[in-house]
């Protein structure tokens, strides 16, 4: 009985942090996982990065290829970009075409890093949908939790948020990291 129960609040836990579409984390679950991120990253004054990326075009997949297409190629995104993480860090879908990147104790240069190595992957892979074959290309924002000042967790999403529209005016399938000023 305890075990039913049990396996009933797992799957309960399971149903509110994550996305249906792509089974990762939810805006929800990712929300929680990066004010308790960044809590850890002030007490034990380490470092805590965050890449914010969004497929580019993705209304024009949509649009010539249909939804369902685009669904799937969400699903893959998601899968290849959970893929080439480590255990330690976090993926989330922030909402529609946009994923988020949680990277504990990592600085701005190795976030970059890993940045590109997604931004190589996604640009590489070779979807189809009945058949029809096509490509995607994602841009990336890279922000870095300020040291030695607090910020609220709105304002770091919103470093991470500026640094791919950056990416995004200089042409996309490219990272920027977000710098002050
Ligand atoms: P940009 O390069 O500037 O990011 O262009 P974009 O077309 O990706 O950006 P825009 O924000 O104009 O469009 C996002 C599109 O993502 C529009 C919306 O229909 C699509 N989208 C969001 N969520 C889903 C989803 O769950 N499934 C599908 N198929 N499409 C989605
Ligand atoms: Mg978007
Ligand atoms: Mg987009």
């Amino acid at each position: 009985d305890l075990i039913e129960k049990n396996k009933e609040n797992e799957l309960l836990r399971q149903q509110m942090t994550i996305d249906g579409m792509t089974q990762i984390n939810n805006h929800k679950a990712f929300i929680d996982i990066l004010n308790n991120e960044i809590s850890r990253t002030i007490r034990y004054n380490k470092f805590l990065s965050l890449i914010f990326a969004d497929i580019d075009h993705f209304k024009t997949v949509n649009d010539t290829y249909g939804h369902l297409a685009g669904d799937h190629a969400l699903k893959i995104v998601a899968g290849s970009l959970k893929e080439e993480l480590r255990e330690s860090d976090h993926i989330a879908r922030y909402g529609g075409e946009e994923f988020v990147v949680i990277l504990p104790e990592t600085k701005t240069e190795d976030a970059l890093k890993v940045s590109e190595r997604l931004r190589e992957k996604i640009k590489n892979i070779k979807m189809s949908y009945n058949g029809k074959p096509f490509a995607l290309t994602m841009s990336f924002g890279v922000a870095a939790f300020p040291t030695g000042r607090k910020i609220s967790l709105e304002q770091f999403i919103k470093m991470a948020d500026e640094a791919v529209y950056t990416a995004k005016k200089n042409g996309r399938d490219c990272c920027c990291v977000f710098k002050n000023g």
